[in-house]
This record gives structure tokens, C-alpha cells and sequence, in this order.
């Protein structure tokens, strides 16, 4: 097993932390995994990485599947009917760092549910959208709720170069070799000025070894030094980087986030008592009570309440969010080769 870190080459103890598998224990996907850490940057790596044929087995057959805490059927997907906070912020956020023109490309990297394509739709001047997803199932669903065209890698996309690049909770399911190679090609394929909004788990096993929850299936654990580095590396310059969410452990009735302030009393106990009834709710059950909420539209309903784990991970279960440009490869020291359709 290496010991020196990937990212910023300081030494790392092998040792490691016992990987944590929640869900998918029965599969043995993550049987003998550890987490190892680098106590300079913080990047943290399961390790050893499931090869890559498993990898593509589970993400093809079992995460999606019924018997998954995130499944979802791309057959009777709906369109979302809300605006979609989270892709709204990454995407309002992004706007901050480049110009999208008329016409544009928008390009999301493993679009899930596909909400953000809803939110480009609004903020964006008439986007050409385009998904990078493997799942079954998914380009019909895209096509069909928000006529997205998917390809299942990005040299798909030949000569169409992206303004922005979303990847929100994609990067931390690959292995850092795949992860580093992917950005490689972004930051190739990508219109010069264009940026990358990316949002991964801030998991700092420096200091949330002891008080994180599940690990699985995320492969890599990620710091704001390290995510700085990675994306240095593969040729991006870093505009933005923080993190976001609410905290996981922050009670509503704390009155130490603003927001709560501005709550009645009466709300303040009707999202306690959702918030205790969502804790004690199995994952599927919470998640059809969310999916519910979420169709009734139901504005007054902390949905997250109900929500499961789902962008909630890590120590203080937030998230880091981040804006980069591709430098010029001059600069990058990576030499890009010309794109053909
Ligand atoms: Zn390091």
C-alpha cells in the first residue's frame, strides 16, 4: 500500500480507518477497505479500490435498484415540480465566474434525479443541455422530462465545448486515478472562460474519523486543500471554494442558525416533531414520505426533514462546493489533443 500521498506527496500512516458500509455490507464490495488519510492535505482514499468491473456492476444493477436507500425508477421519473434549491445555488453560483451565452453548453456530470436541467432551463439563455450518466434507463428519462441528450463518456460530446460543467456528488464515487483522468479532459474539452461547479462531501478524517456515519460507496474523502490540489493538477484554477448545508446535528429550535429566528413557535414544533418522526422512519419509508412531500408541493414542508441521508455525510454532514476554470494547457502542463466529432 503507498505511503505517500497522491495529492501532495506528504506521508501517509497505511494504517487506516476501518471503511464504514452501511448499505451495501451484504454485497462485500467494501469488505477489507480501510479510509487512509493524509494528515497534510487531508484527502482521504478507500482503499483498496473495488476493481472496476464491480464498480461498473453496482452502479449499473444495485444502486439505483429497489432495494437501494437511493433508488430510483428512470421509468416513471416526473419532472421535478419544484425549483431545485441545491442546483439553483450551484448553478446561480457559477454565473458569478462566467458569461453564458445564447445557446450555450450545460453539461451535468451524473444528473441523478436530473433536477439542475429544471434550474438550467431558468437561469441559463437557452441551453444546449447534455447529461454523462451510465445508468439504464437514464438518457430516455432526460429526453423525455427535459430534452436532454446523454452520452455515456465526455469525449461523446466531441466538438461541443461546455460554458459550465456541473458535478454535484459525482466526484467522490470514482478513484482518484479516474477522477484525476476525467478532469484531465474537462479541463480540455471546456470553453475557454467556461467553468466547472462541482460539490462533493466535506469529509476531513482528520478530524471526523470518530464521528462520521456510513461510508459506502464513496471512494474518495475530500478536504478543501485537497480538492485545490486535485483540480490544480488536472489543470483547473480554483475561483471558489467553501463549504455548504445546513449542519446535520443543528436543531431547528437551537436558535443559533439566523434563519431560525424568523420561525414561528408552531413551525418550530411542527418541524421538531417531522424531524423526530423522519429519525425513526426506515430509509425507504423516508424516502417515499419525501418524494411525497416533494410531489404535493408542499412549500411549507422542511422536506429535508424527512430526507435520509442523501448529501449528508461526513463529519458536520456538509459539503464543499467549488468553482474552477481551465488554464490554458500551456500553463496546465497537460497537452490537449484536438477535439473530433
Ligand atoms: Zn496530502
Amino acid at each position: 500500500m503507498e505511503s505517500a500521498c497522491p495529492v501532495c506527496q506528504s506521508r501517509i500512516d497505511p494504517q487506516g480507518n476501518l471503511y464504514l458500509d452501511q448499505w451495501f455490507a451484504s454485497l462485500g464490495l467494501f469488505k477489507d477497505a480501510v479510509i487512509v488519510h493524509c494528515k497534510a492535505c487531508g484527502l482521504g482514499r478507500c482503499q483498496p479500490y473495488p476493481d472496476q468491473t464491480t464498480l461498473e456492476h453496482f452502479y449499473e444493477y444495485v444502486y439505483r435498484s429497489r432495494e437501494s436507500p437511493w433508488a430510483l425508477d428512470f421509468g416513471t421519473l416526473r419532472r421535478h415540480r419544484n425549483r431545485d434549491p441545491r442546483s439553483m445555488a450551484q448553478l446561480s453560483l457559477a454565473l458569478q465566474f462566467t458569461q453564458f451565452g445564447i445557446g450555450d453548453v450545460f453539461v451535468d456530470i451524473g444528473p441523478g434525479w436530473g433536477r439542475s436541467f429544471k434550474s438550467a432551463a431558468e437561469l441559463l439563455p437557452n441551453p444546449d443541455m447534455y447529461a454523462i450518466e451510465l445508468q439504464k434507463g437514464a438518457a430516455a428519462a432526460y429526453r423525455r422530462l427535459y430534452d436532454v441528450t446523454t452520452y455515456s463518456s465526455l469525449t461523446d460530446l466531441g466538438t461541443a465545448q461546455p460554458t459550465i460543467v456541473l458535478a454535484s456528488h459525482s466526484f467522490e464515487h470514482l478513484p482518484l486515478p479516474a477522477l484525476n483522468e476525467l478532469l484531465i479532459d474537462l479541463a480540455c474539452l471546456m470553453r475557454p472562460g467556461g467553468v466547472l461547479v462541482a460539490e462533493v462531501p466535506h469529509v476531513d478524517m482528520r478530524h471526523h474519523a470518530n464521528v462520521r456515519g456510513n461510508d459506502s460507496p464513496h471512494l474518495l474523502f475530500c478536504t478543501p486543500d485537497s480538492m485545490f490540489r486535485i483540480l490544480e493538477d488536472a489543470g483547473f484554477e480554483t475561483l471558489f471554494i467553501d463549504t455548504c448545508c445546513a449542519l446535520f446535528d443543528q436543531k431547528p429550535s437551537s436558535g443559533t442558525v439566523q434563519m431560525d429566528a424568523t420561525i414561528p413557535p408552531g413551525e418550530r414544533t411542527r418541524r421538531s416533531l417531522l424531524q423526530a418522526i423522519g429519525a425513526r422512519l426506515p430509509a425507504r419509508a423516508r424516502r417515499a414520505a419525501y418524494s411525497m412531500a416533494e410531489f404535493l408541493g408542499d412549500r411549507r414542508g422542511p422536506r429535508s426533514l424527512l430526507a435520509d441521508e442523501n448529501f449528508r455525510y461526513g463529519g458536520n454532514r456538509d459539503c464543499l462546493r467549488v468553482v474552477a476554470r481551465p488554464v490554458p494547457d500551456s500553463r496546465s502542463g497537460h497537452t490537449c489533443q484536438p477535439a473530433v466529432r
